[in-house]
Order: structure tokens, then sequence, then C-alpha cells
């Protein structure tokens, strides 16, 4: 009977076993599947409620600045943005140097960098990037050619090639004109012009050249000599038009562009850039002398102390120095040499890259982006 009882009891647990076996067979794909169906945000939740997110940064005005310790900035007050529409902590640690900064993520020191941070393919290799948070180019800046002293300025543009060869030109016509009018005015006998060639073609060339430049005193007295002073005063007129025309039009552009105006003029002569930076990776074999500074704030210094003829860097950094610290004393030249777009660096493969970027995505279509650009970067009108 026990024995029995003991072979029933094999019996149920047995055919429990093989109940739940069963069950488990079938059930599990729905399972994994049920799983399969909501992968992400369970992980992403969990990962970005609990810890306090850990983002670097650097100075770099307007994008990043320090005001009495504390971090304001474009950039700065984006993040501000994402982190509160992303419901997250975050700790903010400045760096020196891009490199630093961007290598605080690679080795997972911080989660993300946030500052003017171009996306670029060899950046992209080691590093993950939000969309883009920021349209960027690269521009030239220079100094401010309206403080070049006036006498220099006039001196120059004196000797320049194209006031040169107008006055080659002016003597040419002059010896020309000269010639004619001693031919026709030797022989008149009122006529002041000598008869032997030197003493007569001197008067003639004196002549000549005081009708060009203003009015003479003396006309020929000669028929034939008088219609060619009619013509020669023709040629004079239209010969001080054209040479006023070409002398202003010359001093006008030079003074409102200085005589840089794109990287083709800065061939042969130096600039100056960031190290590191995209414009120092864009101006490699460029046929210009460049020097590259571990601070932009010594790029300016170089530009300043004329050490340097420009200094190229990201376009907005350079607009917001040339509108603040060097107000009057800069000025930005030419178009964006190449355009750039800055990005929130993250750890490759990140779990916060999709979080922010439906952050940055609702930023934009609520206004917030658009309100905080104005703030930073709308030109005020002076009305
Ligand atoms: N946008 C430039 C780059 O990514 C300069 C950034 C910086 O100096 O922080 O290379």
């Amino acid at each position: 009977m026990k024995l029995n009882i003991k072979i029933r009891a094999y019996w149920v647990l047995g055919l429990l076993v093989f109940l739940w076996v069963g069950l488990m067979t079938i059930a599990q794909p729905k399972l994994d599947s049920a799983i399969a169906q909501t992968p992400v945000t369970p992980a992403i939740s969990a990962v970005s409620t609990k810890k306090v997110l850990r983002v670097a940064t650097r100075i770099i005005p307007p994008f990043v600045m320090e005001n009495e310790g504390k971090l304001t900035g474009f950039s700065i007050e984006l993040w501000q943005k994402i982190a509160t529409q992303m419901g997250v902590e975050s700790k903010i640690t400045t760096y020196k140097t891009l490199a630093e900064m961007l290598s605080a993520v690679r080795e997972n020191k911080a989660d993300i960098a946030i500052a003017a941070i171009s996306i670029t393919a060899e950046r992209e290799a080691t590093l993950d990037f939000s969309y883009p948070m920021f349209n960027s180019g690269l521009q030239i800046l220079i100094r401010n050619p309206k403080k070049v002293g006036m006498l220099p300025n006039l001196l120059r543009d004196l000797f320049s090639p194209t006031l040169l060869q107008l006055f080659g030109l002016a003597l040419l016509m002059v010896v020309i004109a000269a010639h004619v009018i001693w031919l026709f005015e030797r022989r008149h006998p009122d006529s002041s012009i000598a008869e032997s060639y030197f003493p007569g073609i001197f008067i003639a060339a004196w002549w000549a050249a005081s009708t060009l430049a203003t009015q003479a005193e003396e006309m020929p007295k000669g028929a034939l000599g008088r219609i060619m002073a009619v013509m020669w005063m023709f040629v004079a007129v239209l010969f001080v038009a054209y040479f006023t025309a070409t002398v202003t039009t010359g001093m006008t552009v030079q003074s409102l562009q200085g005589d840089i105006k794109g990287l083709d003029d800065l061939k042969g002569r130096s600039a100056v850039t960031l190290a590191r930076s995209t414009a120092a990776d864009f101006l490699q074999n460029k046929s210009i002398t460049l020097l590259t500074v571990d601070k932009i704030e010594m790029a300016y210094e170089a530009l300043l102390t004329e050490k340097v003829d420009a200094v190229i860097f990201d376009g907005p950094v350079l607009r917001y120095y040339a509108a603040h610290d060097a107000k009057g004393l800069v000025q930005i030249v030419g178009e964006s040499l190449r355009d750039e777009s800055y990005g929130i660096a993250l750890t490759n493969g990140s779990l916060y890259r999709k979080l922010i970027n439906s952050a940055l995505l609702k930023l934009r279509e609520n206004e917030g982006y658009q309100q905080l650009y104005d703030q930073w970067f709308k030109v005020k009108s002076d009305s």
C-alpha cells in the first residue's frame, strides 16, 4: 500500500513536470517576442533616471562662457533645456581643450560633451553624435583696414600698379601731343613755341601737360594748331574722368574691405588658427603660412599685434569676438569657407542618443530652440 502511494506520487510529480515543460515550450516564443517588442524604453529610462549625467564642456564664447563662476552660453542653456526635457540631472565639468573634452567622452569619463563641437567623419569613427544642434562654418577674421594710418594708405595708393600705369600713359600722351602741337605751331609768327626742336618741344610739352591737368594759359595761334588743341582737350577731359574713376573706386574698395577678401588673397600671407580644430584640418595644404595656437585668445592676440594677417576659425565664434571684445578693431570678410554642424558628442553606442535627439527635435518644434537662438545670435536692429 505504502509503495503504491509512493508510485502514485511519482506519477503525479512526473505529470506535473511534463505539463510545466510543455507549457513553457509553448509560451516561451510569445514571451520572447513580448520582450523584443519593448526593448529600448525600459533600458533607457532605467539608465537616464537613476544616474546623474556627466557632461563635458569647454569655454568657447558665445557657446560656453563663464560668468562669476557660473557657466552660461548658447550650448549650456541648450543643454539645460534638453536635460529638463529628458528629466535628467547632470553635472558639468569644464575641460581646457577640445581634445581633452572629446577624450573624456571616448574614455567614458563623461557621458556627453557639448560646446561648439563640429561633427566630422573622423570623430564619428570613435564617438557618436546627436542630430546637428547648430549650423556653423569656417570664416576669415582680419584687422580693420580703417585703423591703418592715412599716410601709409595714401602712399600705397599712389604707388599702386594701376596708378603707375596711368601715369605712364599720361606721359606718353603728353609727349605725342607736344610733338603734334610743335609741328603745327613752330612756324607761326605769333606762337610762343620755339622753332628749334629742344626749346620748342619743352614749351609744347608744358602746354600739353597743363591742358591735361587743368587749363593752359595760352592757346595755339594757327588754325591747324587750334584744331589739334581742341582734340587734345577732349582727350584730356576723357582721360581725367577715367583717371578719377579708377583712383576713387580703388580707394573706396580698399577702405571698405582692405585687401583681403577671401582665402585666395591670403596666398603668400600668414594666418593663425586653433591647433587640432576643424579649421586647422581644412587649412592643411593650402598655400598660406599657417600658425597654430593652443588657445583661440592667442590667435586674436597674434592678429591684433600684427604678427599674422588673419584668423581662420568657426564663424559664430569669430563674429561674437568681433562684436564684443574687439569691437571696431576687426572684421569678418568673405563667405563661409566650409559649412559645418555642431553636435553633442556621446560615447559610441550611447543609449542617451535617442533621448537627446528627441529632446532636440521637441525643442525645435516648440520654439524653445528658436528663443534661445534669438537670445544669443539675433542681430539687434538699432531702431
Ligand atoms: N568647431 C571646432 C571644432 O570642432 C572648434 C571647437 C573648439 O575649439 O572647441 O574643431
